[in-house]
């Protein structure tokens, strides 16, 4: 027993240490295609890895993807059908489709640059600018910006924010595929205002967060019978306690989050405990599996 651990202790100190190990990100943001391996989300959404992912075509009869020299275009087989899905439904509301952000990397990931979460390839980034047009040019998708959405106060949207925005964000949060999706804290207040009473369930699904007022980012379920892959916790039921989060706590991103409530004098609040970047995890800190998606052809 104490040789074993004896062995154990001195097998610790010869590991490389942390530090010296190569973050996960330059190994995946590294990656130019995606593994030729079956389709799997592997961890959770900020967290891991994807395998046989699919590039979505650069331009489709309703999207352009945008911002193509950053290669994050790639997704889950299921991620690629709803862009489709949604970009066709956006042609019913006015728009010509839609422009398409950030997806994932080709093996999914952290990301030295941006996002936390895009690692497992069911997360998507849709621009809040209406397409004008379906044939920009490779260099027009790296100069076109988006457009926000929110008053500069950050409490209200702005003229920007049209009912067909709304339209189409009640349609994606309808798509049984999504497990929620994020915008700036003012276009949920505007789209609890404008929902009917007898529908509003699928609100629910529309969180508010920070940031999101030039995008809106779609999060699709686990894909069913992927066991790899990390359901959210906690769930849009539990966050809004069953019913459909136009409530305070929807409220206090347009109040104290803003104006923060001041903290007695001579008391300064506790300091948050340092918690690592995605863009620092090493390899051992993602699925073992990662590796062999990194290793795969
Ligand atoms: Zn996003």
């Amino acid at each position: 027993m104490a040789r074993i651990l004896i062995g154990l202790i001195l097998g610790l100190a010869l590991a490389v240490p942390a530090a010296a190990q190569p973050p996960a990100s330059a190994l995946f943001g590294a990656q130019k295609t995606a593994s030729n391996q079956p389709p799997a989300a592997i961890g959770t959404y900020a967290k891991g890895c994807a395998a046989g992912l699919v590039q979505l075509p650069e331009s489709g009869p309703t999207w352009q993807a945008m911002r193509l020299s950053r290669n994050r275009n790639w997704g889950h087989p299921e991620t690629i059908a709803f862009i489709r899905r949604l970009s066709a439904e956006a042609t019913r509301f006015g728009w010509r489709g839609l422009y398409v952000g950030d997806i994932s990397q080709p093996r999914g990931g952290p990301m030295t640059s941006g996002h936390a979460s895009h690692q497992i390839g069911l997360d998507v980034d849709i621009w809040m600018l209406p397409p004008a047009r379906l044939n920009l040019s490779r260099a027009e998708r790296e100069s076109i910006s988006s457009i926000s959405v929110r008053s500069e106060d950050q409490r209200r949207v702005n003229g920007n924010f049209t009912r067909s925005h709304a339209a189409i964000l009640r349609a994606a949060a309808m798509d049984r595929s999504v497990d929620r999706i994020f915008v700036t804290p003012p276009v949920k207040i505007e789209m609890c205002r404008q929902a009917t009473r007898a529908d509003r369930a699928w609100l629910q699904k529309i969180r508010p967060l920070y940031g999101h007022n030039t995008h809106f980012h779609v999060r699709l379920k686990c894909p069913p019978g992927e066991r790899s892959c990390e359901t959210q916790r906690p769930t849009v039921a539990d966050l809004s306690g069953g019913g459909d989060g136009c409530d305070e706590t929807l409220t206090w991103w347009v109040t104290d989050y803003l104006d923060p409530p001041k903290t007695r004098p001579g008391k300064k609040p506790d300091p948050a405990p340092k918690k690592s970047h995605p863009r620092d995890y090493t390899m051992a800190d993602l699925p073992a599996q990662c590796r062999n998606v990194l290793a795969a052809n």
